[in-house]
């Protein structure tokens, strides 16, 4: 169960991701994540960096859609600010979220092994990716300490599922979970 929690790659935020590579390597559809992956939990509304970065990925031609767990009306406002495709209360870890981005949202026009997942968040994020058997990338939280109760609890299990990374799989772990695991901003 905890190699679902790996990432296929770690970045420091979705700026210093390589979506050259992704696209060489067959990726079409980014699904991301919102809270404390594209914005803090204080901020509402995407900043300039943000639409340079989703010109620059629709340009390359990927389709960008949104995947939140949150139920908040924060996340139709940003999606209509940031004029995305959206699923909110996504369910994430569980599938079923995944799976309506991809069929209903993006139309099915994708198979998995052209769909990547990005997310801040080990437990929902890394592990809804694993489960459904599509890539990932882990990025550093924006700010953690602006997370939410829910999210609290989640690094709290996270850091014990880390601990067991970091013994079963500890290449892995150095390649992809260490910078993640010791940075606790
Ligand atoms: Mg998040």
């Amino acid at each position: 169960m905890i190699k679902k929690m790996i990432p296929t790659y770690f970045y420091k935020s979705i700026y210093d991701i390589d979506y050259e590579g992704l696209y060489n390597d067959g990726i079409r559809l980014i699904l991301t994540d919102l809270d404390n992956t594209l914005i803090s939990y204080k901020e509402t509304m995407p900043n300039e960096k943000l639409f340079e970065l989703k010109k620059k990925i629709e340009d390359m031609g990927f389709e960008f859609l949104l995947v939140s767990n949150s139920r908040k009306t924060r996340v139709d406002n940003f999606a209509k600010a940031f004029d995305i495709p959206y699923v909110k209360f996504s369910t994430k870890p569980l599938k079923r979220g995944i799976k309506k981005a991809i069929k209903k949202v993006a139309k099915g026009n994708y198979t998995k092994d052209q769909v990547v997942i990005i997310g801040d968040q080990i437990m929902t994020d890394i592990f809804g990716a694993g489960r459904c058997k599509i890539k990932s990338i882990l990025v550093g939280a924006i700010d953690k300490s602006t997370d939410i109760g829910p999210t609290r609890f989640n690094r709290k299990l996270e850091r014990f599922f880390l601990k067991r990374i970091k013994k079963k799989y500890p290449d892995e772990y150095n390649l992809k979970l260490k910078e993640y695991g010791e940075n606790d901003n």
